[in-house]
């Protein structure tokens, strides 16, 4: 049943709505809008209509449920074999700004086994309090029993925002939650921001392909969730003088309640991390084959970087997908990235644009790479990789 009411007697079927409404959502029927089950109630026709003839019913909180008695920003810390991810302390310097905008304290969950000098190194990188669940249960990530000891938390002490980072286990995890609390969730932000008036986190992810950022609020369910991928945020500095409380908690599911077992982990072959590269040398369907990527192979070597790409490049099966770059790629923010034969697209930079030395080498001299490139040569890159590999080889005496 969709959200949003038509007032027959009101509508003066001008079809205003029907053009602003994205999703197909309304028609016009004898002279009548007409809203039907592709409405996502975004509220989006409210403002095109003359007549005041739409009504939102806008979803309340669970009734008796005060949405500001929820309070406090919580960071879902990822850990594997007893290490943190670097997301996760990406995702502590975002919650420790937010949370001194809104003068709440932060909370970081730690769940695994092991672990507890993770919930020391959540309170230097910004923690006030740390919820640490360590039992051999909890030892690798399972969504069931994580989910239930988050769900039972959130439930417990009411924060006003969740975050996770956009890893695989994060999106899981993310979403099972969210789906048993009945909240919003916000998946793949690249900007999280505070509406000073109403204290709603704003939530800014790309949309429709990329060709959009969209901000998201979710001002009638808490906790406001959302995931964030790697490397969008700056990793914040660790204080080891910080104070603050580590409370144990009980893993809520037994071994034996679990449906899921590990039975083991299988490295891929061949792994690359160019999310992890200082230097990332990326090429894309200027490079002119597979065999186009050896040049830059060879200089990602030289460098001590990683190999990147181009969806254009690994669709076109020059390349294996954890080599891609962009918004369906890796989000990457190396030191230096130097683009070879790529034009720049929107969703090529998604992934790309926060590097901090950007190089791009492109025949073409209008290629959009160029209006987000630090240093731009216009060339072959046939010609100015192997040579630009020359060089450095020389430079550094080999
Ligand atoms: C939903 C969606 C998600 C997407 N996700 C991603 C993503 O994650 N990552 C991504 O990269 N793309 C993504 N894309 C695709 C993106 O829109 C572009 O099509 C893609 O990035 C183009 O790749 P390219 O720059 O290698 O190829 P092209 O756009 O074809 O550009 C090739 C460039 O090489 C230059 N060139 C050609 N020959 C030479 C030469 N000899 N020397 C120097 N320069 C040369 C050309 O001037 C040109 O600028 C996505 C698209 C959609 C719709």
């Amino acid at each position: 049943m969709p959200l949003l009411q038509v007032l027959a007697d009101k509508c003066i079927g001008c079809g205003a709505c029907v053009e602003t409404c994205h999703f197909g959502a309304l028609a016009m029927v004898n002279d009548v809008a007409v809203v039907n089950e592709a409405c996502t109630a975004c509220g989006a026709c409210l403002e095109a209509c003359p007549a005041e003839a739409l009504v939102l019913e806008r979803p309340t909180a669970t009734p008796g449920d005060k949405l500001d008695s929820y309070r406090g920003v919580w960071v879902w810390i990822e850990q594997f074999d007893g290490e943190a991810g670097s997301i996760s302390w990406e995702m502590m310097g975002q919650a420790r700004r937010l949370a001194d905008e809104l003068g709440s304290p932060v909370t970081a969950c730690v769940l695994g086994s092991n672990v507890r000098h993770i919930a020391q190194e959540a309170i230097a990188f910004g923690a006030d309090r740390v919820f640490l669940a360590d039992d051999p249960t909890l030892a690798t990530y399972r969504t069931e029993p994580y989910n239930r000891v988050l769900v039972s938390l959130v439930r417990e002490h009411r924060p006003e925002i969740l975050l996770l980072g956009a890893s695989a286990r994060g999106r899981d995890l993310a979403g099972a939650i969210a789906t048993e609390i009945n909240t919003g969730l916000t998946a793949d932000c690249t900007g999280l921001e505070i509406d000073p008036e109403t204290r709603l986190l704003r939530q800014t992810r790309p949309a429709f392909g990329g060709n959009i950022m969209a901000t998201i609020l979710c001002p009638n369910h808490r906790p406001q969730m959302a995931t964030v991928r790697h490397r969008v945020f700056e990793m914040p500095t660790p204080d080891p003088t910080r104070q603050g409380q580590i409370i144990d908690i009980s893993a809520a599911l037994r071994e034996e309640e679990i449906a899921t077992k590990v039975v083991g982990f299988i490295r891929e072959e061949g792994e690359v991390n160019v999310a992890d590269a200082k230097i990332i040398v990326s090429g894309g369907r200027g490079v002119g084959g597979p065999e186009g990527f050896a040049p830059l192979r060879e200089l990602a070597q030289v460098l001590g970087g990683a190999v990147g790409a181009s969806r254009a490049a690994v669709d076109a099966g020059w390349i294996p997908y954890p080599h891609q770059v962009g918004q369906t790629g890796r989000t990457v923010r190396p030191d230096v990235y130097i683009a070879c034969g790529i034009s720049g697209a929107i969703q090529h930079l998604a992934g790309m644009q926060t590097s901090k030395i950007i190089v791009a080498i492109n025949r073409d001299p209008e290629a959009p790479i160029f209006g987000v490139a630090t240093y731009g040569v216009v060339g072959d890159v046939a010609k100015i990789v192997p040579e630009l590999t020359k060089q450095i080889k020389s430079k550094l005496g080999r």
